[in-house]
């Protein structure tokens, strides 16, 4: 008999791009405003602050076609993203051993109740509410790092129903990968299986129920959702 006492949860898992190998997920975290032409149209600063980071649930990550419009909001927003699978952890990462923790890259979509979200920053509230919502995060199968090379730059695009959205390159990341494992091993304990949402250029926006969201970096599988 099993000790538990109720069914477990199923592990959250993410493909692996041609091999038929699972990437379990164990945490997932995300930076906030990470290109500054995105930090001024949300209407920061982009000066090189230190970096903020808020979490999504592990499965919140989904891999799929289809975005199910979430419930209590009006304004929904795609923001395009690099994820970033790691295959080791640990506290303290010097940037310089950063990118050996690195298992590969997805391409993901961090989803958002941007109405939701905006209420949570204007009552100095959690920003969960707006962010870790079921499925709000579609992501591809993941390359192993050895198939990619660096991610150092490389462009990273959106179209919305055909139209080009988002248009930047990773280089215009203001924390880069290295630094952003480097200073959340600082404050949290890394491990196999933490994803990380690197941020996303300028040019967010809202979808509605039909429209057809295409992600891709440069040397990743492309992204492809429909908002049902
Ligand atoms: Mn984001």
């Amino acid at each position: 008999m099993s000790e538990f006492v109720i069914e477990p949860p199923k592990p959250v898992t993410l493909p692996v791009q041609g091999s038929g190998g699972l990437f379990p997920v164990r945490r997932v975290y995300c930076i906030g405003r990470n290109y500054a032409a995105h930090a001024v149209e949300m209407g920061h600063d982009p000066d090189k602050e230190p970096p903020f980071f808020f979490q999504k649930n592990p499965d919140n990550l989904v891999v799929t076609k289809e975005f199910p419009y979430p419930a209590k909001s009006e304004d929904v927003h795609f923001e395009a993203e690099l994820a970033v699978a790691l295959k080791s952890g640990g506290t303290n990462i010097p940037v310089g051993q950063a990118l050996e923790h690195v298992y590969g890259y997805g391409v993901a979509l961090d989803m958002t109740r941007r109405d939701l979200q905006g209420v949570a920053k204007k009552m100095g509230r959690p920003w969960e509410i707006g962010k870790a919502f079921e499925k709000s995060a579609p992501i591809t199968p993941l390359v192993p790092a050895q198939d990619t090379g660096s991610m150092n730059s490389g462009t990273i695009k959106l179209t919305l129903n055909g139209g080009l959205r988002q248009d930047g390159d990773l280089n215009q990341m203001i924390w880069k990968i290295p630094e952003m494992i480097s200073y959340l091993s600082e404050y949290f304990e890394l491990a196999a299986g933490d994803v990380i949402l690197t941020g996303t250029p300028a040019g967010v926006g809202a979808v509605e129920k039909g429209d057809r969201m295409v992600v891709t970096v440069d040397g990743l599988p492309s992204l492809e959702v429909t908002v049902v």
